[in-house]
């Protein structure tokens, strides 16, 4: 299956960290550090192409030109779990903005519901990534991304550990602007909206509340 949007991280350090936030036996200590880790490791793939300006400098010998990031960056994640790949976001580019999104899945009807929203206001003509370590069935996905839009968001990336094929299909289908980053595409969805293989309910391995 191929997908326009779809970007999957190869990189060997990335797919290392991913193969032991996997396994089973990662307490939550290690799940949280090395997801940490790997949010980092992937947010250096996903800005590669952020657009830069020229800056002048001086250094202790004399004047010359570097280069700063042109547009301000927006992290958005999707409460709770996207809070803990945002931190390791921040480690890489810590003068970026948090806008803070909190969805939850209604357990009967599956779908997002919105309980809490707060954007920073120059959303419009900043650099945004939507952040949910999980992409599964994607209506949270398409939700953030509806919401960020709505507030005036443009230029937006959304990032995510494990993607299903049917989270993908649906972002795309909703939001085709939109280019999608992933350490692994996985096979497909359980009964309960899980990813398979995948790695589990991400928010209890992190917080513990299994
Ligand atoms: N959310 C998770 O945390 N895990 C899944 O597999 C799907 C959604």
């Amino acid at each position: 299956m191929t997908f326009k949007n779809l970007h999957i991280l190869e990189h060997p350090l990335i797919q290392q960290k991913l193969f032991y936030l996997r396994d089973k036996r990662t307490n939550n200590l290690n799940f949280r550090t090395m997801l940490n880790e790997i949010s980092g490791l992937m947010v250096y793939e996903v800005t590669r192409n952020f657009p830069v300006r020229p800056r002048e400098v001086e250094t202790p010998l004399e004047k010359t030109t570097g280069y700063v990031l042109a547009k301000s960056v927006i992290l958005v994640p999707i409460l709770r779990a996207g809070l803990a790949m945002s931190d390791g976001i921040l480690r890489l580019i810590p003068h970026a903005k948090v806008g803070h999104l909190g969805l939850y899945r209604d357990k009967e009807t599956l779908k997002p519901v919105e309980y809490y929203r707060k954007f920073p206001p120059d959303i419009a003509d900043s650099e945004i990534m939507v952040i949910d370590p999980m992409l599964a069935t994607g209506g949270s996905a398409v939700a953030a991304i509806d919401f960020v839009k709505k507030a005036g968001g443009k230029s937006i990336k959304f990032i995510c550990l494990v993607a299903a094929p049917e989270g993908v299909q649906m972002l795309e289908e909703h939001h085709p602007d939109v280019p999608i980053f992933t350490a692994a595409l996985d096979r497909e969805l359980n009964d309960h909206k899980y990813i398979l293989p995948g790695l589990g309910d991400a928010g209890d391995r992190i917080y513990g509340t299994e």
